[in-house]
């Protein structure tokens, strides 16, 4: 007990003498970056709902995403002179979204939108009717068309893969496309609410391919603040071994309730930065390293995200720097010292915490150790730098290098068939592990019917092997091939079943700027929807699809307009009820087509 208290004094002491090391401030140069260029895109003060880099599902989040107030329907501004360099409709992603190119080398990116307006709402609806299609991808030169600082854009919406109303708004470099983090050109909320730590691990490496991992629970009672360091009151005593560290961290926003992420963490190490991860920009492909950056197999199963102060060896983020050892920590046999962390949000308000340790004597034949190294003895390995090929009865596997972090040690077999799927179930692995990309898969078919090759893709199931879900993929030379974005359960499955389509009434206009619309609901049980086209007496007419809600919308727009007042003429003279003869023809990705027509009544 006393030389606990007694070590405390000893990390106060030198924390006393290092304040300056620990005063240093937020990272990134305002005057590398223009202020006051870029004007913020939405009428109210600056309010995110999510910042630049937060973590998320298979990648780190590459925008800000602008408070609406759950609305949509809010005037979209232009943030400088720009011209037009990309327009990007697509049913899931950014939904849509336009890309404005700016004289000072800088691009946005708008996304979610509900609708565009003035001249990039013709050019967008003109293109949509000629090509007779909702999504498009196109990118334009300087000539087509510029807009003026605060110019309307559109209206914020929730389209996409959006799950409530907001604007995605990144500022990119024009040239290499990488994202700058927007709060260096202003995109930046009042805030002076410092990031915490509120959970440490430790992770112990002690042979190739194995981490143990130990929760520490900090009980906030157990630290001792000494200026703005907080200081752990507990030594960590460890076994002398090579450790790295992690991290649950959260920042709060002043005008907002919901925890945050921090824009940068450092780890010290016997008085070294060893490890730092700042969020300044990024490449767009690199957003799938969050997979890496966090502990993967623990968000799987706690659904809570440890930021690691340490490095894979397949991690390549450019966010970080780091010493030889990549932030990995080499504990011998009597060292005491500290680790130090901080953490800070982007307006540079930063959090110091010091942990103690000691290092004892190291324990070779510590339990987990001896159940891992019995657990590995008879498995075959994946490298992460190399091409690994795997192989059972029927079943091929190809993981390319840099498509997996580590070594792995892998667990692979065969299983019986269940009644619906058309070859045995193959595990690879287990969905815990994270790819960084796409493997091939491939799973030989017995099938002989050349009809139903056509219909035949890979499911996959990630914990069990049941409930099969369509991972895309087709028949080639007596196999079925695809891509697996996760390891886990593989088998074949057929899908000959078009697409339901089904009229539902949504009355009422989210908004003023709203207009009146006809909607159906289109699921396809595997394969999902391809091609969706819809006919109005005949004639080709813009549905918009919502991918997350499978639903199709058409809008009211001038077309309809002309129309209504033909028929309004029409209705006069005949003095019939009269009914839009509308029809709807809907694909899967395995050639199975829906149509359906519907008579829906003039009002
Ligand atoms: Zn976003």
């Amino acid at each position: 007990m006393y030389f606990c208290r007694h070590i405390v004094l000893v990390v106060f002491a030198f924390l006393g003498f290092g304040l300056n090391l620990f005063a240093q401030q937020v990272k990134f140069d305002p005057t590398k970056y223009p202020q006051n260029y870029f004007r913020y895109p939405l009428d109210s003060a600056v309010n995110l709902v999510s910042p630049f880099g937060s973590l998320r599902d298979n990648h780190f989040h590459s925008g800000s995403d602008l408070r609406t107030n759950g609305r949509e329907g809010l005037v979209v501004y232009a943030a400088a002179d720009a011209y037009v360099s990309r327009i990007k409709i697509q049913r899931n992603g950014y939904g849509k979204a336009v890309y404005l190119t700016h004289p000072n080398g800088y691009s946005t990116v708008y996304g979610h939108l509900q609708k565009f307006y003035g001249p990039l709402a013709t050019f967008i609806h003109n293109y949509q009717y000629q090509n007779k299609t909702f999504e498009f991808d196109l990118i334009f030169d300087k000539k087509t068309l510029w807009l003026k600082k605060g110019d309307t854009l559109g209206f914020s919406g929730n389209s996409g893969s959006s799950t409530g109303p907001h604007v995605h708004y990144e500022i990119r470099d024009a040239k290499t496309e990488k994202i700058i983090n927007p709060a260096f050109f202003g995109v930046l909320p009042f805030d002076t609410l410092k990031p915490q730590i509120n959970q440490l691990h430790l992770y112990n490496f002690v042979t190739d391919g194995l981490l143990l991992h130990k929760k520490l629970v900090l009980n906030p009672k157990q630290f001792s603040q000494y200026d703005s360091v907080w200081v752990y009151k507990d030594t960590l005593v460890l076994p002398a071994n090579t450790y790295g560290l992690g991290i649950e961290a959260v920042d709060y926003i002043h005008n907002t309730k919901d925890a945050k992420h921090v824009y940068a963490y450092a780890l010290s190490f016997q008085q070294k930065e060893v490890f730092n991860h700042t969020l300044n920009s990024f490449a767009f492909d690199e957003g799938k390293y969050i997979n890496t950056h966090i502990d993967f197999p623990y968000f799987k199963i706690e659904d809570k995200r440890i930021q690691k102060c340490f490095l894979d060896d397949g991690n390549f983020f450019s966010s970080y720097t780091y010493n030889v050892t990549k932030g990995k920590c080499e504990l011998k046999f009597g060292d005491t010292s500290n680790w130090t962390i901080k953490v800070w949000d982007v307006n540079g308000n930063c959090s110091v915490y010091a942990f103690p340790f000691r290092a004892i004597a190291a324990n070779p034949n510590q339990t987990e150790l001896l159940k891992y190294k019995a657990n590995i003895a008879n498995k075959r390995k994946l490298l992460p730098l190399q091409s690994n090929k795997v192989n059972m009865l029927g079943f091929q596997a190809r993981v390319e290098p840099n498509d997996i972090y580590d070594t792995i040690f892998y667990d692979a077999q065969m299983l019986d068939p269940k009644p619906y799927t058309l070859a045995n179930i193959y595990q690879f692995h287990h969905y815990k592990t994270p790819l960084h990309k796409s493997i091939d898969i491939g799973i030989k078919s017995d099938t002989v019917l050349s009809a139903l090759q056509s219909k035949l893709l890979l499911g996959y199931a990630p914990e069990k092997p049941e409930n099969f879900r369509a991972m895309g993929g087709k028949f080639e030379e007596g196999w079925v091939r695809g891509k697996a974005a996760n390891f886990g359960y593989y088998t074949i499955l057929a899908d000959t079943i078009p697409p339901s389509l089904q009229q539902v009434l949504i009355n009422t206009p989210s908004d003023q700027t709203d207009t009146l619309t006809w909607n159906f609901i289109t699921k396809d049980n595997l394969s999902g929807i391809s091609t969706f086209h819809a006919y109005l007496n005949g004639e080709w007419i813009l549905l918009d699809f919502d991918a997350k809600n499978n639903l199709l919308t058409y809008r009211f727009d001038q077309v309809y307009e002309k129309r209504k007042a033909f028929y309004q003429q029409l209705r006069l003279t005949t003095n019939e009820e009269l009914c839009f003869d509308v029809q709807l023809k809907v694909a899967d990705n395995k050639g199975n087509l829906a149509e359906k027509f519907f008579s829906i009544p003039f009002f």
